[in-house]
């Protein structure tokens, strides 16, 4: 049990939520590794949303409410942090969720799909009895999509994903938005709209966002997409860093 009082009560309870989801099967142990590296960036971050990454997830929802089929991407890590707000994000915005994982095995597609439906999903797609389809014709395991999900869809949510997907999807053509705290990384800087921000901070903020823009007229929604440049966000993501005491 971790005492409130802990400096680090709330970086601690995510990393209990991850260990536990490993132990389930739901994570593979590079989901753990891979959340430690966010942990460094975010205590570098200060474990607060930055303006920037509050100017991307705007951005983020006007892409979202712009698409005519929206799909999210659930991974692991997803699945442990925040499932029930990837069940919420698919009701406002009446888009799709889809199992996508590094990792793939038949226990993992199943674990993780046992935790979206538990959270409320009723449809899930990427599941293994599906036919997947290959991306730009690429036939490597990190080109699979599902046919009525990511392989059609024209704005694609990929939070902590790799690099090489995210190059593969990035040739696409689609919007790709990711939510990754390293503004290095190549997914990070492969992607249309990049949150550099921690996921579990970063979805409530998310469905908020659509929830106010959802009124707004689509020339407004597009102006705010026209307006957004990923690459000068990211620089600006990379100055909050604090790396003095
Ligand atoms: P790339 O292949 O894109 O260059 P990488 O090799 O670091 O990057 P992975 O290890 O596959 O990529 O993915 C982990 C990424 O997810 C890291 O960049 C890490 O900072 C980020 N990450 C981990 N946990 C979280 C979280 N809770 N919220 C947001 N990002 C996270």
């Amino acid at each position: 049990m971790i005492p409130e009082s802990h400096p680090r009560y709330e970086s601690l309870l995510l990393r209990e939520k991850i260990v536990k989801a490993f132990k389930k099967g739901i994570l593979a142990d590079s989901g753990m590794i891979a959340h430690g590296r966010g942990e460094a960036f975010d205590y570098l971050l200060g474990e607060k949303t930055s303006n920037p990454a509050k100017s991307a997830i705007k951005a983020g929802a006007a892409a979202i409410l712009l698409s005519k089929n929206p799909v999210f991407s659930v991974n692991g890590n997803t699945a442990a942090l925040v499932a029930e707000e990837m069940v919420e994000l698919c009701r406002i915005s009446g888009g799709k969720l889809e199992i996508n994982l590094f990792h793939r095995t038949p226990q993992r597609v199943n674990a993780i799909e046992h935790v979206l439906k538990h959270a409320g999903a009723e449809k899930v797609l990427g599941l293994d009895d599906e036919k997947l389809k290959y991306l730009e014709g690429i036939e490597s395991p990190r080109a699979t999509a599902s046919a009525s999900g990511i392989y059609d869809a024209d704005v694609i949510l990929v939070p902590l994903e790799d690099g090489d997907r995210a190059e593969i999807l990035h040739k696409t053509g689609k919007i790709v938005i990711t939510i990754d705290l390293n503004p290095l990384s190549r997914t990070s800087q492969m992607s249309s709209i990049s949150i550099v921000d921690n996921i579990v901070r970063v979805l409530p903020l998310l469905i908020q966002e659509i929830n106010q823009l959802k009124r707004e007229k689509k020339e407004n929604l597009q102006q705010i997409l026209d307006n957004f440049d990923n690459q000068k966000n990211l620089k600006e993501s990379l100055h909050v860093f604090k790396l003095k005491k």
